[in-house]
């Protein structure tokens, strides 16, 4: 049923709730890692793989809310926020977090692991489709790209920009995310405001594949990246 290979990421400061749920994910194959703090979130899931973060709303240190749309900026695991009342669901819905489902306490940890199980099948399928379809690969150990099996010549900044949007194609970045995402690898010296680095990132794109859009822009909103029909 599970997916043996999947990691957890258990956020919750209650000592007695994460130990349940780590319990029945574990029973389940999955590996798992536990942390209590909001403000140590971060940095952990920027050093290590994670497939899926169940991700508790009321964190000491720095709040899920918060935590949730900062994560959806550079990682591409799924997130389950796990909220203490029914009635917040909604409004958690109209803050448009980028969270993937959300549960509310308390609950049965059996549901969170069917919950777990669904989410997993549904964002793992889209990532390994994903690369595919506009047949982008993206190296990002090595900072290298291709399309199409051409390499693509990036500059630093650009690399970044392509593997934050086609990280979740479809998903539309404003500038201020796509900028902090790139602030954000301390390898990044950028100078210049998204939009050019979009253009040539564009024109790069079409050297290779004339004719087709990858790049779509919002007008007054930001960037979205869409894989070839
Ligand atoms: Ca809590």
């Amino acid at each position: 049923m599970s997916d043996p290979a999947a990691t957890i990421l258990v956020v919750e400061d209650e000592d007695k709730i994460a130990e349940v749920l780590r319990d029945y994910l574990r029973q389940q194959g999955y590996v798992t890692h536990r942390i209590a703090r909001g403000d140590e979130v971060e940095s952990w899931v920027r050093g290590n793989p994670v497939d899926l973060i169940l991700l508790d709303v009321m964190l000491p240190g720095r709040s899920g809310l918060e935590l949730c749309r900062e994560l959806r900026t550079f990682s591409d695991a799924a997130i389950i926020m796990l909220t203490a009342r029914v009635e917040e669901i909604d409004r958690l819905l109209g803050l448009e977090l980028g969270a993937d489902d959300y549960i509310c306490k308390p609950f049965s940890p059996r549901e969170v692991v069917a919950r777990v199980a669904t989410v997993l099948r549904r964002t793992m399928r889209a990532r390994s489709a994903a690369p595919k379809a506009g047949g982008l690969v993206l190296d990002e150990a090595g900072w290298r790209a291709t399309l199409d099996g051409q390499p693509l010549d990036l500059t630093a900044v650009e690399f970044k920009l392509l593997s934050v949007l086609a990280g979740q194609p479809g998903r539309i970045f404003s500038r201020d995310q796509l900028m902090d995402a790139m602030y954000r690898d301390e390898r990044i010296v950028a100078d210049r405001t998204v939009d050019s680095h979009i253009k040539k990132l564009r024109r790069k794109l079409a050297d290779v594949v004339p004719g087709e859009e990858f790049i779509h822009s919002v007008y007054s909103v930001g960037y979205h990246y869409e894989d070839r029909r």
